[in-house]
């Protein structure tokens, strides 16, 4: 009877494997169990519940967890009791909250109600070129979870099945080599490619490993993906590892980055859109649609039609209540759709996302660096207000920096030594204080270009 249930699972999947994913799915229980509580699985379901509801539902929702943001925030901050002036505005009313406001307001901007160890500070470097540090606390961070492993799922992950992550490293302590990073990555049955160095025998290497442990899903930055799936292509190397789904995130997915990946791994790639400010914002279904997360925060265009003109978008962050984010400019374009979707999910849509982008630099050895690699550089850095990184030529980039009165001179000096470890020793690095880096007319903002 036992053998008979178990034997299609034991048919594509080896004992050990099968094993493994077991064990990890333990691992994983147990770790949410000690980091969330033990009622970590009855919030797993709350939180589905919501997202899979119908529109009216989810709407009710957001508008009893949005008058309730606007209350704690005009209560407990300087900064929206002096904004607000009533505990009951017209949420368009609000002026945005914009990346200066929270420089410059910073200590008026966190919550009273929060002390500093109930405080966890995140940054942010890459999306927008626009360096900016803020904090978060502990419901936001497992409600964020949550969402993400509620919408992972779509494209077929699971707790402990096991999953190819090509993802960035700068520091020695993320790269696999150290042992708690190795350990992190056992229990979780995850495999880790960095994705800022893609060399020849790096993706060899993991080609080879895969075809023995087999991943379900894969996740990863979009022109690493990309990059690998040319590699393979190029050197007549065919996966044949029968992945459930690819979650791509953290920048654009070109049209012809997805076509590639889909046909060499013969998968579906699910484009997925956050920001660590924020958190998931959307995730794009089956049916090729991006639902907005609803559940965890409200998005609006600001456009005179969102339906039909596209604007930048605004997002309120629903549950960080130690740093309110309302109606914050996060530096992308959207438009919204009010289909319902094919999929089943009522959750709202972003009909079109023009968003970030993000080159790939090229050493004169041939070697390719990930422009994350340069972006990560600027986190938690202050005295910039805004970057781009240009690669003109093997020997030569441009930095245009936008800097504030935090400024020092020894950061040059960093930036360009973190710049010259990875480009070259001998490539000249030439600093340009400007005004202002403004967005291109494709409303994309690039902040890293290469010419190479
Ligand atoms: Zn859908």
């Amino acid at each position: 009877m036992c053998a008979s249930i178990q034997a299609p699972l034991l048919e594509t999947m080896p004992i050990r494997r099968y094993a493994k994913t077991l064990f990890s799915k333990a691992a994983w229980h147990a770790y949410n169990s000690y980091r969330k509580g033990a009622r970590y699985r009855s919030r797993f379901s709350q939180a589905a519940a919501v997202l899979d509801a119908p529109r009216e539902t989810i709407a009710a929702f957001q508008k009893e967890q949005l008058e309730k943001l606007l209350q704690h925030a005009y209560q407990t901050t300087p900064y929206y009791r002096e904004l607000l002036k009533t505990e009951t505005p017209e949420l368009s009313q609000i002026p945005p909250l914009e990346k200066k406001n929270i420089r410059a307001q910073w200590d008026e901007l966190c919550s009273t109600t929060f002390t500093a160890d109930q405080r966890i500070e995140n940054a942010t470097g890459g999306s927008t070129g626009t360096p900016l540090v803020f904090y978060q606390d502990r419901n936001y961070w497992n409600q964020r979870n949550l969402s993400v492993y509620y919408f992972d799922r779509w494209a077929g992950w699971n707790f402990g099945e096991p999953q190819l992550i090509i993802w960035g490293a700068t520091a020695d302590l993320e790269d696999d080599g150290h042992w708690k990073h190795w350990l992190g990555n056992f229990w979780r049955n995850q495999y880790r490619l960095n994705g800022f160095r893609l060399t020849d025998a790096a993706m060899l290497a993991m080609f080879e490993q895969m075809n023995q442990d087999l991943p379900q899903t894969i996740l990863a930055y979009p022109s690493s993906l990309y990059q690998f799936a040319t590699f393979l292509s190029d050197n007549g190397l065919i996966p044949q590892w029968k992945l459930k789904g690819i979650i791509s995130s953290a920048e654009m997915l070109h049209p012809h980055y997805r076509a590639l990946a889909e046909i060499t791994f013969k998968a579906k790639v699910h484009n997925r859109y956050g920001g660590r400010e924020v958190g998931l914002i959307a995730m794009e279904c089956a049916e090729g649609r991006m639902h907005i997360n609803a559940r965890d925060l409200y998005l609006e265009i600001e456009s005179p039609d969102p339906y039909t003109e596209p604007g930048e978008i605004l997002i309120t962050q629903l549950n960080n209540y130690a740093m309110p984010f309302i109606r914050y400019r996060i530096g992308d374009v959207g438009m919204l759709s009010d289909e319902m979707c094919p999929c089943g999910s009522q959750l709202p849509i972003l009909a079109e996302l023009l968003g970030r982008t993000t080159a790939t630099f090229r050493t004169r050895t041939g070697t390719l660096i990930h422009g994350g690699y340069f972006t990560r550089q600027f986190y938690n850095l202050v005295g910039i207000s805004q970057f781009q990184l240009i690669q003109e030529t093997f020997e030569r980039c441009v930095l245009k920096l936008v800097i504030n009165v935090e400024w020092r001179e020894e950061i040059r000096h960093h930036l360009v030594q973190k710049i010259q470890e990875v480009l070259g020793a001998d490539v000249v690095v030439t600093v340009e204080f400007v005004e202002d880096i403004p967005l291109p007319a494709s409303g994309k903002r690039e902040y890293t270009i290469s010419k190479v």
